[in-house]
């Protein structure tokens, strides 16, 4: 995990070259878009500045966010990634305070347990240098959005924050490198590196999406990280069959066909997935 950690000095925080994502459960439990064509409409004007009081320091600071309702989901990709028609609503989803570092996704930026509140201000208050955060452009780049998402992240480690936890920022912190690596323009001088490094993040963040929710649905109840069994077996499904873990889609799929509570949307899309799955076993078999 060294490599998605490894620039994190320039916010003040050290961190010990082996962190791992899910390192305290390994010991624990052994066991265990871009936009699309031409609009009218800048990035700027679906976005606000909210103000919000850090529920940690008590500082006040402001935070980006879509405004309610003004950007259209048109689909979701192979990983579960939302597209949208207007802008990359993706990068918007996480608020850091700029002053003592607390960061999270927005809907969970709430006060923490006294516990959890202390490691934080141990471990990441304590010299962070939020200047990287502030920035007088009227929107997120996607290298900004990127690195609020890590500090998202690495808050849940140090926290020892629920591994679904991590897995859901994992994921979408991939869903928002996808995101950059989708809107790079091949004319761009580093196009072929840029896009070389960001398929090395997506693939990284991925996979402790993938690894993390697998472990979680053996350790945790649900609702997990707001989600149903369904919609956690399903996104399983996706990242499995993303990685050709042809075997371990083959099992969620049966369990989402199986269970009477999935809903018909999933159940269609994972008899699509069966058939694309039972190909793909069949084809790996006859090499
Ligand atoms: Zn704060």
């Amino acid at each position: 995990m060294g490599g998605l950690f490894s620039d994190m000095s320039k916010f003040g925080i050290e961190l010990d070259d082996d962190l791992e994502i899910f390192e305290e459960e390994k010991k624990a439990s052994p066991g265990a878009a871009a936009a699309a064509g031409p609009v009218e409409l800048k990035e700027e004007d679906f976005l606000l500045d909210k103000s919000v009081t850090c529920p940690l320091c008590d500082a006040p600071f402001k935070v980006k966010v879509v405004k309610n309702g003004k950007v259209k989901q048109i689909e979701t990709d192979d990983v579960l990634r939302p597209v949208f028609k207007e802008m990359d609503a993706n990068k918007y989803n996480v608020t850091v305070c700029t002053v003592c570092g607390y960061a999270t996704l927005n809907n969970a930026f709430k006060p923490l347990p006294a516990a959890q509140a202390k490691l934080i201000k141990e471990k990441i208050s304590a010299n962070f240098n939020g200047s990287v955060f502030l920035t007088d452009d009227p929107t997120y780049s996607y290298d900004m959005a990127i690195e609020r998402y890590k500090l998202a992240l690495i808050n849940s480690v140090v926290k020892k924050g629920k591994i679904s936890e991590r897995a859901n920022l994992c994921l979408r912190a991939g869903w928002v490198v996808r995101g950059k690596r989708l809107s790079l323009k091949p004319d761009n001088p580093k196009f072929k590196a840029i896009e070389m490094d960001c398929l090395k993040q997506e693939d990284e963040f991925f996979k402790n999406a993938l690894d993390g929710f697998v472990k979680a649905t053996m350790t945790e109840d649900y609702p997990m990280c707001g989600m149903d069994d369904a919609t956690v077996d399903f996104l399983i499904t996706n990242l499995a069959v993303h990685f050709k873990k042809y075997d371990l889609a083959s099992k969620t799929i049966a369990r989402l066909l199986t269970s009477t509570t999935t809903n018909r949307r999933i159940k269609d899309k994972c008899y699509d997935l069966k058939e694309q799955v039972v190909a793909e076993i069949k084809k790996q078999k006859n090499q």
